[in-house]
């Protein structure tokens, strides 16, 4: 008997977490965090408490409540025997949050199934996060001590190394097949709005099953989510896990579209070009990079993007060569001091951060000030404080992102645009959605023909029938 059980995501966007079973192997798709469950009883100052391990999170239903998948150190802290582990392997559609982020609380031994691309952004998310993303790609034990040198307790920590443990990751390559258990699950790459994403097809003697994770048809890699419908057809599903973000919306945009807008709003500009955007999306930030370009201008970017360009090697879309890096003032701010020694700068950042402070590429806010109509720059709303050091004048901001979706995102756009307010800053806007529109989807769903269509990633499960 296959048995298909959506624990997360089934009426939500986000927080996808299925568990498919079939003769005694159990597989995960996905185990990402919910964003909506979430923000119904936490905010920024309101969080699950560390110190109970996984109760706050089983009790306001943030994770469910099954045997033989969560970590030893958290049961054990909160009083739980200890538990076989009951699930064969964990597959990751993406890195996105909403995918991925609750990986963290998984078992050190269940296999994590991803591509290569996927496995870099969550290695990066855990070097460069910012604290509360963590033991993502290797898990330190925590509520545990050991004995020091002075013969007392101490708390675990990650500098002991011996209880720092590299989770079992496996590379998929593009539609390669691997056997779990009584399943065989094919990798196979889809288009969405960060590089490595892709769906699955679990193959079983009682029926195939095809998930989409999530999906487009409009980005550079279109052609991969073509060929996704065509192969999932040939496998004649019997189920499709299929994600309905944007089922209730037919507006049709494409990547190529943000990239002609930004090189239009680029080229009429005549000073300093800021443009906000998903920081892990590389696809947009070619768009922008290519736009730059085209309007004989360089890309900035910060030291988050900068880490994770070099991290993806020969995979990401230019060279960190290409580009400026632009490093900002912190902590004691003695960059941009005369007569100070490197080591003291360098005593400003973190450890990840300083190799990138004095590259030939790099770059200060006053470069900016200096010649603001020789560059754009990829910057967020939690960098917007160097404004104050750029003090640009007749410059231009280019939203390329969401549109906010909570009441904490609609507080931080409002102070945003007090912000540009401020500088005498234009604001525009161009964005493409990470999502296939409703008629995408009903197109792929009557082209892929399952016997069922299990809805996922989606507040209309229902317009799944129309
Ligand atoms: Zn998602
Ligand atoms: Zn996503």
């Amino acid at each position: 008997m296959v048995s298909i059980d959506v624990m997360g995501g089934s009426t939500e966007i986000g927080g996808n977490k299925i568990l498919v079973e079939h003769n005694g192997t159990r597989i995960l798709l996905d185990f990402g965090m919910s964003f909506s469950q979430n923000s119904r009883y936490f905010s920024e100052f309101l969080n699950p408490r560390k110190c109970t391990a996984l109760i706050d999170y089983l009790e306001m239903g943030l994770l469910p409540d099954i045997k033989g998948i969560y970590r030893e150190d958290y049961l054990n802290h909160m009083g739980r025997p200890p538990e076989e582990r009951a699930v064969d392997a964990v597959f990751l559609s993406h890195a996105h949050a909403d995918h991925a982020q609750y990986i963290h609380f998984l078992r050190f031994d269940i296999p994590i199934y991803c591509t290569e691309e996927t496995h870099i952004i969550l290695q990066c998310l855990e070097e460069v996060g910012t604290g509360t993303i963590s033991d993502l790609t290797s898990a330190c034990e925590t509520f545990v001590f050991y004995e020091n040198t002075k013969g007392n307790r101490s708390r675990v920590t990650r500098r002991n190394t011996e209880y720092v443990h590299d989770r079992d990751f496996h590379i998929m390559e593009p539609e390669q097949s691997i056997r779990i258990g009584s399943l065989e699950i094919e990798m196979v790459p889809v288009d969405h709005s960060l590089p490595g994403a892709c769906g699955y097809f679990i193959y079983s003697d009682e029926g195939n099953i095809v998930y989409t994770g999530d999906i487009r048809f409009h980005g550079y890699e279109r052609d991969k989510s073509e060929r996704f419908v065509e192969k999932a057809a040939s496998c004649r599903p019997k189920w499709l896990l299929c994600e309905g973000t944007r089922l209730d919306s037919n507006d049709t945009d494409s990547e190529q579209g943000v990239r002609d807008e930004i090189g239009r709003i680029v080229a009429s500009s005549k000073d300093l070009v800021f443009v906000e955007h998903p920081v892990r999306d590389l696809y947009r930030v070619k768009s922008i990079f290519d736009a730059a370009r085209a309007a004989g201008r360089e890309l900035v970017v910060g030291l988050k993007l900068a880490y994770l360009i070099e991290a993806f090697g020969d995979l990401a879309p230019f060279s960190l060569d290409d580009v400026k890096i632009l490093v900002p003032m912190k902590s004691w701010g003695l960059l941009y001091k005369n007569g100070i020694e490197r080591m003291l700068v360098e005593g400003d950042y973190s450890k990840w951060e300083r190799d990138f402070l004095f590259r030939d590429n790099s770059i200060t806010c006053e470069e900016l000030r200096k010649y603001p109509k020789k560059y754009v720059v990829s910057m967020n709303m939690w960098e917007i404080n160097q404004l104050i050091d750029i003090k640009p004048h007749d410059a231009v901001w280019i939203k390329s992102s969401c549109e906010p979706f909570s009441d904490e995102m609609d507080i931080d756009e409002e102070r945003k645009k007090k912000w540009l307010e401020h500088f005498g800053i234009q604001l525009f806007s161009a964005h493409a959605s990470g999502h296939a529109s409703g008629d995408e989807i009903r197109d792929m769903v009557g082209r892929i023909a399952p016997e069922q269509v299990i809805p996922i990633h989606t507040e209309h499960p229902e317009m799944f029938k129309l």
